[in-house]
């Protein structure tokens, strides 16, 4: 397995410097489970992310938000009683219920507190998160054992709408579905050795690995698809039906220190995946990753361009080494 890279040089006369020659490096790196190549650009190139009023939009959105607690009983779907007899899953304060949105065979959507319309990134606790995770793992099951077919289950995030978000209320979304999406189908037919060998190279070479947490390896991916992307791998996995209560709370505990880390970076939008495989296999590893997302200057300007959409390169100037070494810094200290 190798960790592919070249870099090139590109050329100009700067008009910036009086025309004087400029040289820059860009480097290409390949993903060495995906294959999928990005682009890494000088440090700077890019302006910083536009720092949105949180309270501002909280305020806009607060009065016709379907996911606040005056509203969410009313406005929010109903699970068929074969799913769920009660309607909705409760676990803490996390409350789930169908998308009014089909998406796939099975949707739900999860918001972590219906009293919590704002919760900057910096406030999504390991509770809160592993509350909302197991209200997914229950979901989960129950769609399965009702429909054994839709077993290709996925949790997903858009956080604010930089990320695709559509209500600014904080939420996750589930998914199932008879037939795998395209990275999911990717990521299951990878060989569990293969992978374990990649997450060894990594935990081996030490400049991307962020920590192990006991079951879970984090490391900031080598090849980035988007911003500061981030990805976690829980051993002897497969889908997140298997999760069990341990593996709940050190994946909450991991997602909140990365949301902390992508807050320290100008951040408050992100997507998240854990993506699940069926069948099971013996030996697999749960996939989640992360993705920063934001709107960039005066324009408001996408995070994603021809490169990203039509290429299949993510363009990015968050270096993955930089990124795990604050990464670390976060996950040595101790979780609230
Ligand atoms: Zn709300």
């Amino acid at each position: 397995m190798e960790l592919r890279r070249e870099r090139f040089t590109a050329e100009l006369l700067d008009p910036r410097r009086g025309f004087e020659q400029t040289r820059a490096s860009v480097e290409v790196r390949w993903d060495p489970l995906t294959g999928q190549s990005c682009r890494l650009l000088p440090q700077g190139s890019l302006p910083a992310p536009v720092v949105q009023d949180l309270e501002a939009l909280a305020e806009q959105s607060r009065a016709s938000c379907p996911f606040c607690l005056e509203s969410i009983e009313r406005e929010t779907p109903r699970f068929p009683t074969g799913v769920c007899p009660e309607g909705r899953f409760r676990v803490g304060e996390a409350l789930l219920f169908p998308n009014l949105v089909p998406y796939a065979k099975w949707n739900s959507v999860s918001v972590y507190s219906p009293a919590r319309h704002l919760l900057p990134l910096e406030q999504l606790t390991p509770s809160l998160i592993g509350d909302n995770l197991a209200a997914q793992v229950q979901f989960a099951r129950a769609v399965i054992a009702h429909d054994a077919a839709s077993a290709w289950v996925s949790i997903n995030a858009n956080q604010l709408p930089p990320s695709g978000s559509s209500i600014f209320h904080p939420h996750l979304q589930g998914s199932a579905n008879p037939v795998p999406t395209t990275a999911q189908r990717l990521f299951a037919e990878l060989a569990p050795e293969r992978v374990r060998r990649f997450v060894e190279l990594e935990r081996d070479d030490g400049e991307r690995f962020i920590a192990s947490t006991g079951r879970v390896a984090w490391l900031a991916s080598f090849a980035p698809v988007g911003l500061a992307e981030v990805r976690a791998f829980v051993a002897d996995t497969a889908s997140t039906v298997d999760l069990d209560e341990g593996e709940i709370a050190e994946l909450a505990s991991g997602l909140s220190r990365v949301l902390r880390l992508y807050a320290q970076l100008g951040f408050q939008s992100f997507n998240l995946t854990i993506y699940g495989a069926a069948p099971s296999k013996p030996d697999a590893m749960l996939v989640v990753r992360l993705v920063a997302r934001a709107y960039f200057g005066p324009l408001q300007r996408s995070d994603v361009m021809w490169s990203e959409r039509l290429h299949a390169e993510a363009a990015t100037h968050f270096n993955p080494e930089q990124l795990a070494d604050l990464g670390r810094g976060l996950f040595s200290r101790p979780a609230d």
